[in-house]
């Protein structure tokens, strides 16, 4: 019997587009509760409705697919609408990161050619003083949460009042999977901000590959269906490094927390009984300083942690509370989620501190995500343990580029890989440990010294709250490692430098550091300045601290 044959044009080409994402939720879960802050909840079937209305209002306002809307707000369930609706339109998204100089702001704006900005009333100061600067954008739309904003700019509608007057229902179309879906800029050590950007396609197999990496094997930390999540990595920083994507295809219930104020997190985690979250290394610590933490239940708490390395005296602090916690990898241009330092199965039983030793680490890479170890020549190096050089990496949803930088996108790509500007080693296990940035290493006397594995050690000392360490010139070595630390509370004024020393040194006579790594000098500060995404500013402290 002839075998049926189909028309080319009869099957259904699926594309990977963020509509797709949305089915599963809403059959499986669909009165689940979408939260913020102690302000608004509502179901996912709510939020289906809303995406609609949004995506009206925004039509009426004229947004076309292909514009990009530029948003600034808090982690809030309207930012989450927008992550679904403008790119399901066929429009682009732009994360602002509102934390940045109101010049980088508008450099941004203009370089992505933004049409149109949704805009929280409390960063209308921010919008005024760029506003006649900007040289693209045609509508505004704000955000009053309280009453009407006090400004003279005129807004072309108010978000909530632009969805009550919208139709509950929208065609949103089967997009082509490789239609630019979010865009953001990454601010680097020098020059303009740079714009990375990224795909339908490439969204949805990244929301796949962090679901399964963190759902599915039999591991610390798993966020799953019946986790309730609250991110503390801001929406505007990576996609809240893809969370929300995730979540919501679990159907998990989302808190958004509105601004990060650490007393009302920590209420927000006891009231709403938040089981997952992510965060910089700052974060943590921040919520840990706090002085109610010890009033909250932390022993349902999983924390993925990124951004920058996780000390091990951090997560020793956390784990003393009963959080469990994770180191986790990526960056702006990957997405960004590239590795997890989650155990393997078989090191579930490992005593603590080797266990510790594990979760510290960067991180293996997650399904389809490839991670290796080059030298100067691309080379690739052993996973050995021991072989260090630049991380390099491979994966269907890295950016293909800095937007409208060709010689900029030729120095991130070379040879098929994307060059991370990371600098680090694989080990046996297959586990990446960064141990600095390459702008960051420092070289003593023609030998490395891992700016990371410092400030891991120094983290260990009863009396460090935060410590960063740093290349300073040095007329015998070229350069020497230079240590600055807060203190505690409880231990202001009571430990010298000295002792600081003495116990880095301790450590490099049991082999954990290189002897010619312990810093001669340490340095005493009440704040250690931070980036606009909260990690430690090297480049502040360099010119700061000689
Ligand atoms: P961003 O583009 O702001 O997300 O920053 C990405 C950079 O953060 C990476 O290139 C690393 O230098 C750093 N980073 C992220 N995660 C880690 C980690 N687990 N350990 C050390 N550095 C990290």
């Amino acid at each position: 019997m002839a075998e049926k044959s189909y028309h080319p044009g009869e099957n259904y080409r699926y594309p990977l587009i963020i509509k797709k994402l949305l089915a599963t939720p809403l059959r499986d879960s669909p009165d689940r509760e979408i939260v913020y802050s102690d302000r608004h909840r509502y179901t996912y079937k709510d939020f289906e409705k809303r995406i609609a209305m949004l995506a009206n209002g925004l039509t009426t306002l004229g947004l076309r697919p292909g514009e990009t809307v530029a948003v600034f707000d808090y982690d809030s369930h309207r930012y989450l609408e927008c992550f679904f609706a403008v790119p399901m339109m066929g429009a682009v998204l732009q994360t602002v990161n509102w934390r940045l100089s109101a010049d980088q702001i508008r450099y941004a704006l203009n370089h992505a050619e933004a049409k149109m900005v949704i805009i929280h009333a409390d960063f209308l100061p921010i919008l005024e003083t760029i506003i006649d600067h900007l040289e693209t954008v045609k509508t505004y739309v704000v955000t009053a949460e309280n009453n009407p904003p006090d400004t003279k700019l005129n807004f072309a509608a108010e978000y909530e009042e632009l969805l009550q007057s919208a139709a509950s229902h929208y065609p949103f179309p089967d997009l082509d999977e490789n239609t630019k879906a979010t865009t953001f800029y990454t601010t680097g050590t020098t020059g303009n901000p740079k714009g990375v950007y990224f795909s339908h396609r490439q969204l949805v197999l990244h929301t796949f590959s962090v679901a399964l990496a963190s759902g599915a094997y039999d591991t610390l930390a798993r966020f799953r269906s019946n986790d309730v999540y609250m991110p503390l990595t801001p929406m505007f920083h990576v996609h809240a490094w893809g969370f929300p994507y995730v979540a919501t295809l679990l159907g998990a219930k989302q808190v958004y927390p509105g601004p990060y104020e650490p007393q009302k997190l920590l209420q927000l985690i006891q009231r709403e009984k938040v089981t997952y979250s992510h965060c910089v290394p700052t974060i943590l610590q921040m919520l840990l300083n706090c002085p109610t933490v010890n009033t909250v239940d932390l022993s349902h708490w999983k924390v993925t942690i990124g951004g920058a390395r996780l000390p091990k005296g951090l997560a020793k602090a956390a784990r003393k509370l009963g959080v469990t916690i994770h180191a986790g990898y990526g960056m702006s241009e990957t997405c960004p989620v590239m590795c997890a330092a989650t155990p393997k199965e078989r090191m579930l039983d490992w005593p603590e501190e080797r266990l510790l030793d594990v979760i510290i680490k960067t991180g293996k890479s997650i399904p389809l995500a490839e991670i290796e170890v080059v030298d100067a020549k691309d080379n690739l190096l052993p996973h050995d343990g021991q072989s260090t050089g630049e991380v390099v990496m491979r994966s269907p949803w890295l950016t293909a580029g800095y937007f409208k930088e060709p010689e900029k996108s030729k120095e991130l790509w070379r040879n098929g890989w994307l060059h991370s500007g990371d600098v680090g080693y694989i080990d046996a296990e297959g586990y990446l440990q960064i141990t600095d940035r390459i702008k960051d290493v420092i070289k003593s006397g023609g030998e490395w010294v891992s700016s990371l594995d410092l400030e891991n050690v120094m983290s260990q000392h009863e009396a460090v709250l935060e410590s960063a360490a740093i290349g300073v010139p040095d007329e015998k070595w070229g350069e020497r490692p230079l240590m600055i630390v807060t203190l505690k509370p409880d231990f202001q004024g009571k430990v010298s430098p000295e002792e600081l020393k003495a116990f880095m040194k301790k450590f490099a006579d049991e082999g954990k550091l290189p002897k010619y790594g312990v810093p001669d000098r340490y340095v005493f500060m009440d704040h250690i300045p931070k980036t606009s995404v909260g990690k430690l500013d090297k480049k502040v402290l360099r010119t700061s601290v000689q």
